[in-house]
């Protein structure tokens, strides 16, 4: 499978190529190829030292991302606690603004993700990969409901409670 050069800005045509109105793109070397990793549960790529969603050659190194090995692994970077009084009353709506976020920086990076969503005693507990998804996840929900927004560090994982 070709994977797109997005890192090019050499616009030089090849003279022997069909004219499509496409720049022409020269092959990866393939040092290239070898320094680009795939990682074997999402598929995310590593490339340049980021990881990014594309395609990537068939040969391409495995390599686990980091997101998923926090999912596998069962550490979460951020948590968010919203307490029940907040939750309760506008529960789907909360869920459905939660999956939203999630969708947007997922796409935008592999390494924004929600690990698990678990109601507790007197809250609903949000795990995240990544401290900017769950900070984004937290202002959003108090924004809809009026709560306030409060974090402490705990270890290696941010901890931000609604309330
Ligand atoms: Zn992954």
């Amino acid at each position: 499978m070709e994977t797109p050069d997005i890192t090019s800005t050499n616009q030089t045509r090849d003279p022997l190529a069909p004219r499509t109105g496409l720049p022409w793109r020269p092959k990866l070397p393939s040092q290239s190829v070898k320094d680009i990793a795939v990682c074997p549960s999402c598929s995310a790529l590593k490339k340049d030292g980021q990881w990014i969603w594309g395609s990537a050659p068939s040969d391409s190194r495995r390599q686990l991302c980091p997101a998923c090995r926090q999912i596998r692994e069962g550490k979460p970077a951020a948590r968010i606690l919203i307490r029940s009084d907040v939750i309760l009353p506008r529960r789907q709506e909360i869920f459905a603004l939660v999956r939203n976020i999630e969708a947007i920086e997922t796409q935008r990076s592999p390494l924004q993700r929600i690990v698990t969503i678990s109601q507790r005693q007197r809250s609903v507990s949000i795990d995240t990969t990544d401290e900017h998804i769950a900070r984004r996840i937290a202002l959003a929900i108090c924004k809809m409901t009026g709560a306030t927004l409060s974090t402490r560090q705990q270890r290696e994982c941010m901890t931000m409670a609604v309330s």
